[in-house]
């Protein structure tokens, strides 16, 4: 029972930069899941939520999606966790938290634009992770690159193996179809009915082929197909598996063409609950006893009550409501009752999760990323690395009376994740890091709204802030000394040197030899 329900599970996220059709392929799945029943219901909801449920008027304002919430369905015999990312790339590390907890990722990429700055650095983390892949391209009903040109961009871009499943013929108006390579079949697409497509069987060295499409086109497709099979390998679903290969679609997410074939193949092919590495040892889904692991905090989703939601990734065994776990941590017991699962507009409380599961924890305060739940086991689950912010400055108390109050919310802010705080070693200043200017905007809402301390920002220009470590103390101590004013300790109270320019980077590094610059926190 506990296998099959595991080896059931599909846990994966989209990413994209933004624009690519994210939401659309999105409400795509859903459909087909039958969580929602018409096309356009994510987009509305989309405006519904921020109208009814989010958490900050910053979002609203903005119009963006800020938060990363779970969307659960069963699709045949699979039960599928689909994990949403914010687009904006302002809240990239939150992204990047988010895919520490899937077990595959689909890109999408708009099939006109190719590879764009937010994925190239998205796909980098699941090459971190060796995290499986499979890629959409979209948007093939508008004028698009040339097929084989983008396969290069993507294996060029992406640093990754690539290998077309199904093939467009022509594309924007003269966009046909694809050929499902994989199931040999023709996939028409008719842009009037858009979202009925015709699945036909044609045997591409008949005739038959030149009636549907065309005589010009069926040769050029069988040449093009004939060009595929030369110069890409088989298909190797290990290859996948391994992070290695990336299967590649084509379709149309608006005109819902060409997903179902990705929703089948994914099904098929993507990983169920993969073993979890811990600081101890390595966690097994199967396991029998209850262990997880929080990816992600978000404050205010329901503005009613002002308290957060943890969401934490079952990595083994059964999560059952009620049960007292442990909270590693705090050395702690705790039981949940009211643990909720997300589906796609509405939550639930769920009496059991199973490994490959989000479930949302209620939490005022108690959790911090990177937190683990177990039935006792003293437990560490790796693989949540911080990354070096892009933004850095000063934060100063602007309300003296406050400052009981300013320390309590920046301490909780930045255990949710929403930035990273240094300590210059050198003066004693907070230093707040970021990855876009819209987090400082965030903090200083949040720490008003919810802890009623004001705060001031003070501009510090930074290039990067490096982890360091050595094996030779003696140089470590005279780098720290030779930099006393650029020294800077994080939460963890680890060495983080604040470089000012590249260039200083670069002299660093070349001037002392035994230390390692880390642009992540965890090494
Ligand atoms: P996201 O930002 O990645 O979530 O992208 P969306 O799904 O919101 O799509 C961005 C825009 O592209 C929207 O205006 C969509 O209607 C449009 N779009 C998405 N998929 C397609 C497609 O297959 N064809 C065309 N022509 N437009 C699309």
């Amino acid at each position: 029972m506990a296998n099959q329900e595991i080896a059931r599970r599909r846990t994966f996220a989209i990413i994209a930069h933004p624009d690519a059709g994210k939401t659309s392929l999105t409400e795509k799945l859903l459909l087909f899941g039958g969580q929602i029943q018409v096309a356009g219901a994510v987009k509305s909801n989309k405006i519904k939520k921020t109208a009814t449920s989010d958490w900050m008027d910053i979002e609203k304002q903005r119009g963006i999606s800020v938060t990363t919430s779970v969307m659960e369905f069963d699709y045949h015999d699979y039960k599928i966790n689909i994990l949403d990312t914010p687009g904006h790339q302002d809240f990239a590390e939150d992204t990047y938290r988010t895919l520490t907890a899937v077990d595959s990722v689909i890109i999408v990429v708009d099939g006109a634009k190719g590879v764009e700055s937010q994925t190239r650095k998205l796909m980098e983390v699941c090459r971190m992770r060796n995290t499986p892949v499979i890629i959409f391209v979209n948007k093939m009903d508008r004028e698009a690159k040339d097929p084989f040109d983008l396969l290069d961009e993507l294996e060029e871009e992406l640093v990754i193996n690539v290998r077309p499943l199904t093939w467009p013929i022509e594309s924007g108006p003269r966009f046909k179809g694809v050929y499902n390579i994989y199931e040999q079949k023709l996939n028409l697409f008719q842009p009037s009915k858009q979202v009925v497509t015709e699945k036909v069987e044609v045997d591409i060295h008949t005739e038959d082929l030149d009636n549907h499409i065309g005589t010009p086109l069926a040769e050029k497709l069988r040449s093009e197909l004939e060009l595929i099979e030369g110069v890409y390998p088989e298909f190797n679903v290990d290859d996948y598996l391994k992070g290695e290969l990336a299967p590649v679609f084509f379709g149309s997410a608006l005109n819902n063409f060409g997903v179902q074939e990705l929703l089948d193949c994914f099904v098929e092919i993507a990983p169920s609950p993969r073993p979890v590495q811990a600081e101890e040892r390595i966690v097994m889904p199967e396991e029998p006893k209850f262990t997880g692991f929080v990816f992600k905090i978000t404050a205010n989703i329901d503005p009613n009550h002002r308290s957060c939601v943890a969401f934490c990734k079952v990595c083994s065994g059964k999560f059952t409501r009620n049960t007292p776990y442990l909270h590693v941590r705090h050395n702690k017991t705790m039981r949940f009752s009211s643990p909720t699962q997300f589906m796609a507009q509405r939550k639930t409380t769920v009496d059991e999760a199973w490994a490959g599961d989000i479930i949302g924890l209620p939490d005022n305060g108690t959790f911090k990323i990177g937190d683990t739940l177990t039935e006792g086991e003293i437990l560490h689950f790796k693989g949540l690395p911080s990354f070096s912010p892009e933004m850095f400055k000063y934060i100063e108390n602007a309300d003296p009376m406050k400052t009981k109050q300013l320390n309590k919310g920046i301490d909780q802010l930045m255990d949710e994740g929403v930035a990273q705080l240094f300590i210059n070693q050198f003066n004693g200043r907070k230093i707040i890091g970021t990855v876009g200017q819209l987090q400082f905007e965030v903090i200083q809402y949040r720490l008003e709204n919810e802890y009623n301390a004001k705060c001031r920002w003070e501009p510090l220009s930074l290039y990067k802030a490096c982890w360091i470590e050595s094996d030779d103390p003696a140089e470590l101590e005279a780098f720290k000394k030779r930099k006393y004013q650029y020294m800077a300790k994080d939460r963890d109270g680890r060495d983080v040197f604040l470089a000012d320019s590249g260039y200083v980077l670069q002299m660093a590094q070349m001037d002392f030899k035994h230390i390692k610059f880390h642009f992540t926190s965890e090494f």
